[in-house]
């Protein structure tokens, strides 16, 4: 961490324990901090300080997140990690499919969000250098530029879909993939209520992937939300 520049970090907050606890935390991992107490600040924040992730709460007292996320979405690709209070499925899925990159339920532990930051960073620079070709995560391989899959050093045979299914969430690893975001990227935008197709494929690939397709180790449900590739 301290071999590279530090990462600015803007933090869109009205509770003041919150912000405390980020601002402490954060700045002991070599963050860099800006604060918003509003969604208004929070937006002039997000195109004057060039934040290299922003986190943000739903709940601000002039607009909703989920509404900031889409104004910041209409000009901006930063990372934008939600904490919400709000736990419930639907919540996560409309912030994500408005635009964020990532939802922590509050209370949360810090090492959680270090972890998801670290991701969410990480793709930030992926996608600046042209994005990472190949994947690895224990027994699992994937080459993006030759599209081809391993298992434990076994090359895998995948139908078309499966493989456009996997590589979007390698694309994405570690981060959750809304049902709906799923289904437009593999089968274009007019399926997007069909999340039976999407049961049905990963439900083959864990079959061909997961030593144990019933717990799976990679292809993980964020249940009502959606499906994240464990990146570690
Ligand atoms: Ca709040």
């Amino acid at each position: 961490m301290m071999t590279e520049s530090q990462p600015t970090i803007l933090v869109i907050e009205d509770e003041d324990p919150i912000r405390k606890f980020l601002r402490v935390s954060l700045s002991a991992q070599g963050y860099r901090l800006v604060e918003s107490t509003t969604a208004r600040d929070g937006l002039l924040q997000a195109a004057s300080a060039q934040p290299d992730l922003i986190i943000l709460d739903l709940g601000l007292p002039d607009m909703d997140g989920v509404e900031l996320t889409r104004r910041i979405r209409e000009w901006s690709k930063v990372p934008i990690l939600i904490v919400s209070a709000r736990g419930k499925e639907q919540d996560k899925v409309v912030a994500l499919d408005a635009g964020a990159d990532d939802y922590l339920t509050k209370p949360f532990g810090l090492s959680e969000l270090l972890a998801r930051m670290r991701v969410a960073l990480r793709h930030t620079s992926a996608t600046r250098i042209g994005g990472e070709p190949l994947f690895e995560n224990g027994t699992l391989r994937v080459d993006l530029a030759r599209r081809e899959v391993h298992i434990a050093g076994r090359p895998l045979h995948l139908t078309p879909n499966e493989y456009r299914l996997l590589a979007l969430l390698v694309k994405y690893a570690g981060r959750v993939l809304t049902h709906r975001q799923l289904l437009k990227e593999v089968w274009g935008p007019g399926s997007s209520q069909e999340t039976h197709y999407l049961r049905v494929y990963m439900n083959q690939l864990r079959q061909k992937i997961e030593a144990d397709p019933a717990q799976p180790r990679f292809l993980l449900t964020e249940p009502g939300v959606g499906y994240r590739l464990a990146d570690s």
